[in-house]
């Protein structure tokens, strides 16, 4: 079987055609989240022969997660395996030819540099604005092309954001100085305070919706890998898929001169320090950050399995903290990774779960 082959019906398309296809071969797409966006993003920019695909994604499969996490499967759910590396398989059996690197982290301030280094296209598939936000700067700082993606509920969003001034020099996605659009804080200056918005883990969503959305910020990504800046949805487009609702707000780049990130070139989530303790979204959890040192996790290991039922796979040492018990009497679950992060699980008070991952692992 030829390349040629596998993407006959794609290369057959006068709007791609051989020469798109090469260049989308060529080109090097960053997937920040490999949630239910993530997935249907990653899968499909795989199928359509994109070369090199990085997956950046901090959480574990979870058994809530199989009805629209397209990539995962009940054997991922079982062993809590980390969504990243669960897709780089699925995706490896799919199209081996495909390279993907995948890192299982939290992005923050201190690794998303690093992260969006020699990569031609950011696609969207995280479920938080914070991180949204800094995506934003990253993209504008660096003149990285970025499509924003959002879905919760029955609703869903995309918008592409193309740095003011155009693609920086020998980029492979090109844009003129006429073609830049507003970024995410032209048309929100400042993130939702958590809580105040709707998230997937407390509102609900449906899966056939994350995957329209997931499909249509897929279409604009080869549009863009492809050079068809002419056909680009410049538009902040929303849809209610249960409602039939659709609309296309066209903003306009020149009203928002004043802009703090694309106008004043000044990067606030770039430059503020990741929070060290972080409430988990929409369960009572804590993340904890590393000191940026990787630890021993054989050793890790050794320490807790006095205390509970653990295992270490796939650069992490997860499992159930038998010795402590949450309110309702459920075992404490702790995740420790490879980067010194750890997730404790059964209580939001972070306080309690520094105190827990002090005495217990000794972090
Ligand atoms: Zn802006």
């Amino acid at each position: 079987m030829s390349r040629l082959e596998r993407h006959l019906r794609q290369t057959g398309l006068p709007v791609i055609g051989r020469a798109g296809q090469d260049a989308l071969r060529d080109a090097t797409v960053l997937i920040v989240g490999c949630g239910a966006l993530g997935t249907v993003t990653a899968e499909l920019l795989a199928r359509s022969g994109v070369g090199t695909l990085v997956i950046v994604d901090r959480d574990l499969v979870e058994y809530s997660n199989l009805s629209r996490q397209v990539l995962f499967s009940e054997k991922d759910a079982a062993r809590s395996t980390p969504k990243a590396e669960a897709a780089r398989t699925r995706l490896g059996r799919i199209d081996p030819e495909v390279r993907v690197r995948a890192f299982v982290e939290d992005i923050s301030s201190e690794n998303v540099e690093g992260l969006t280094e020699g990569v031609d296209l950011i696609v969207d598939g995280l479920d938080n604005f914070e991180t949204r936000y800094l995506v934003n700067d990253v993209a504008v700082k660096h003149r990285i092309p970025y499509l924003y993606a959002g879905a919760v509920g029955t609703r869903g969003m995309t918008m592409p954001v193309l740095a003011r001034g155009g693609a920086g020099d020998g980029a492979l996605v090109r844009w003129t100085p006429a073609e830049a659009t507003p970024c995410l804080r032209c048309i929100y200056p400042d993130p939702p305070a958590a809580g105040i918005v709707e998230t997937c883990d407390t509102a609900g969503v449906l899966g056939s919706v994350t995957a329209q959305v997931a499909s249509r910020q897929v279409t604009e990504a080869i549009k863009l890998l492809v050079g068809d800046l002419q056909h680009l949805d410049r538009s902040l487009w929303s849809i209610d898929a249960w409602t039939n609702q659709t609309s296309r707000l066209r903003v306009r780049i020149e009203d928002h001169e004043e802009c703090v990130c694309c106008g004043s070139r000044r990067f606030e989530f770039l430059d503020a320090p990741p929070d060290r303790v972080r409430p988990l979204c929409g369960k009572a959890g804590v993340q904890i950050r590393g000191d940026g040192a990787d630890v021993d996790l054989a050793r890790i290991l050794e320490r807790l399995q006095s205390s509970g039922r653990f295992e270490r796979r796939d650069g992490v040492v997860h499992g159930e903290l038998e010795a402590v018990r949450t309110a309702d009497g459920h075992a404490v679950m702790l995740t420790i990774f490879e980067d010194g992060r750890a997730v404790v699980e059964g209580d939001s008070d972070p306080a309690w779960a520094r105190g827990v991952l002090s005495r217990f692992v000794g972090l």
